[in-house]
């Protein structure tokens, strides 16, 4: 039980195995990482290590494993609203492929309805569900944009996403491009200036600077 204890967290098993992570290859390459950089895998600190990693790596990529379907299920609705909808800053946490280093910072989401809008409550689950995975920001920028697109067929959709990259926080090179912003804009965002700046001047406005 104590052994348990030492590395438990949050998750249960049943979670570990809806997300298919492979724990035990995952175990064995924490331990030959460990052994690699010469430490010892066997003393007290580092233990149980090679498990918590595993675990914790089930929760940080549940990304790959998420039924979007599921996730929508009912939250779509038929409403007749041409108006901008936004939500801003939705902190998210991802990991870059290139160094399997955290990058995390904001996401602001904004559509146009054409008949149909989504439940507030699922816009940071689809963030979500693309930052629980291995990415780079330009690419999860666009995916939530087009997730978006595909879901409402709005009459335009925009994301902007600010980041602080740890890869290069941390390895002391370029520490002044840390930081990154992205965009993805489709219809009325990418073929109207004024609506593409109206969104750009609400997620300003009182912006606070980011922080990790
Ligand atoms: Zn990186």
């Amino acid at each position: 039980m104590k052994e348990i204890l030492d590395y438990d967290d949050d998750l249960n098993e049943k979670d570990i195995e809806e997300n298919g992570i492979e724990n035990k290859l995952v175990e064995e390459a924490v331990t030959n990482l460990l052994k690699s950089i010469g430490e010892n895998p066997a003393r007290e600190g580092l233990k149980f290590t090679p498990k918590r990693v595993a675990r914790m790596y089930s929760e940080l990529f549940n990304g790959y494993h998420v039924d979007s379907d599921a996730m929508i299920n009912d939250a779509l609705f038929n409403i007749t609203y041409d108006e901008m909808v936004l939500v801003r800053d939705i902190e998210f946490y991802s990991l870059c492929e290139h160094h399997i280093l955290p990058f995390m910072g904001r996401v602001h989401v904004a559509y146009i309805p054409d008949g149909k809008v989504l439940g507030l409550s699922k816009i940071p689950r689809i963030v979500d569900m693309y930052a629980r995975r291995l990415q780079v920001q330009e690419r999860m920028t666009r995916q939530i944009a087009d997730f978006l697109r595909d879901l409402l067929k709005p009459q335009g959709v925009a994301v902007v996403v600010e980041a602080v990259h740890l890869c290069s926080m941390m390895r002391g090179v370029k520490k002044h491009d840390a930081r990154m912003t992205t965009s993805a804009m489709h219809g009325a965002f990418r073929a109207n200036l004024a609506t593409r700046q109206e969104f750009l001047d609400n997620i300003s406005r009182g912006a606070s600077p980011l922080q990790i």
